[in-house]
């Protein structure tokens, strides 16, 4: 199974920690599962498992399946404090001709991309946010349903009859609304693609790894939203996103970059996809896992917890040594 790394000793210190509690004040670490491209693959044991590590806050990056309804009915009720963006997969049906050809479904009598809204609800932040004050953040989304790339017609008259929005320039604006519309100072960003800039490789965060491999895929509208939101004085210590999968199109040979660590800013892609794997006998899920610290990242990782819950393994991408005494793992070696 490729997504398990053989070199990893399981580690159980950052899955102990936390479990349940919510800050005491602003320098208490809190624990953030981000959860990549679901694809359909979201069962029961997932909320056994989030309240098993202890998360304070779930953020999901969409791709729940095509338009795949009832998983994202589950995904509503889950009662752990949470913020969804829906991803291109989610409005698979509805958003380019090529899809709407295709539709299973009668889509003069259902919207299955509003029903997805609205079982979200304000949990849904693509364009807009949820503040969570216990937690001293804000999360606010990108712009829902990307495709990612810097080529806005494919899907233009989709954005302009849900959203009003006409360019990647309109979508910036809107994106940054959201944020100055909060009063608190750190910023989560949550997208489902993630953000123009991370590199041009087909490895790299958010590279194009189809044919031809190369090229940034990100999204120039997100890229833009992040750095007005800096220049708000906003802080922003988490991106966090899918879409790209960590498993590579063009090569076995190596696995894309998941983590990129600038500016004070972690920009983490959690599509490790498929994010639960059925054995024989066993059966593994992953979560990427952030350990927020007085408004900074200090730990980020991906675990694999087994069908009895327990951490089977645990990939250190990141870690700050302000918030540790063990040595630094680069994320470069892993992986
Ligand atoms: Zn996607």
């Amino acid at each position: 199974m490729t997504q398990l790394p053989d070199n990893q000793p399981p580690q159980t210190q950052t899955a102990q920690t936390n479990r349940h509690s919510l800050p005491a004040d602003a320098t208490a670490a809190i624990t953030i599962a981000v959860i990549g491209d679901v694809h359909d693959r979201w069962d029961a044991d997932d909320a056994i498992a989030l309240n098993h590590l202890g998360v304070d806050l779930v953020l999901l990056v969409g791709d729940f399946g095509n338009e795949s309804v009832e998983v994202v009915r589950a995904i509503a009720a889950l009662e752990i404090p949470k913020a969804a963006v829906l991803g291109n997969h989610d409005a698979w049906y509805s958003a380019t001709e090529w899809g709407i050809k295709k539709c299973p479904y009668d889509r003069t009598k259902e919207d299955r991309v509003q029903q997805q809204l609205d079982l979200l609800g304000e949990t849904h932040v693509g364009y807009g946010k949820l503040d969570f004050p216990e937690l001293n953040l804000t999360v606010v989304g990108s712009r829902p349903f990307s495709w990612g790339g810097s080529e806005w017609k494919n899907t233009d008259a989709f954005y302009r009859s849900r959203y009003g929005i006409n360019s990647f320039a309109e979508s910036t604006e809107r994106i940054v609304q959201a944020a100055s519309s909060s009063t608190l100072d750190t910023v989560i960003f949550l997208g489902h693609c993630g953000p123009k800039g991370l590199g041009d490789r087909a490895e790299d965060t958010c590279g194009k790894d189809w044919s031809p491999p190369g090229g940034d895929h990100g999204d120039p509208d997100f890229a833009d939203a992040i750095e007005a939101t800096r220049k708000l004085g906003k802080t922003v210590p988490l991106v966090a996103f899918g879409h790209m999968h960590h498993q590579l199109r063009h090569t076995r040979q190596h696995q894309r970059v998941p983590l990129v660590a600038t500016n004070g800013t972690i920009y983490l892609n959690a599509a490790s996809v498929p994010r639960i794997v059925k054995t024989d006998t066993n059966c593994l899920r992953n979560f990427s896992l952030v350990s927020l610290q007085a408004g900074s990242v200090a730990q980020a990782s991906i675990v694999w917890l087994d069908q009895d819950m327990t951490l089977v393994s645990e990939t250190v991408l990141y870690r700050n040594q302000a918030f540790s005494s063990q040595p630094h793992q680069s994320y470069e070696a892993i992986v």
